[in-house]
C-alpha cells in the first residue's frame, strides 16, 4: 500500500460502482450536482453526449425516488449528462 492510501477518502460510481478516490487531493470522478450523483472519470467521459439507455433507467429511479425533475433530453433523445 502506497504511502498515503488510507487518508484517502473514497466514492463509489453510481453507474458502474467501482470505487476511486474522491477527496483529500485525488478526485478521481465528478458530482452531478443536478442529478445529486457521483460517478467516476471513466463514466462521466464516455457519457459526455448523454446518459447511455443502460444507466438512463437507473438515473430516472433515482431521480424519481429523490424527488429530481428530470432535464429535457438532448437531440439524440438521451439525458444531458449534467
Ligand atoms: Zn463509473
Amino acid at each position: 500500500m502506497a504511502a498515503g492510501d488510507e487518508y484517502q477518502v473514497k466514492q463509489s460510481c453510481f453507474c458502474c460502482g467501482a470505487s476511486f478516490a474522491f477527496g483529500m487531493n485525488a478526485y478521481h470522478g465528478r458530482h452531478i450536482s443536478r442529478y445529486r450523483i457521483t460517478v467516476c472519470d471513466t463514466c462521466y467521459m464516455a457519457n459526455w453526449d448523454g446518459w447511455a439507455p443502460h444507466l438512463e433507467q437507473k438515473i430516472v429511479a433515482h431521480a424519481q425516488a429523490k424527488g429530481i425533475e428530470l432535464p429535457h433530453r438532448n437531440s439524440k433523445g438521451w439525458l444531458p449528462r449534467d
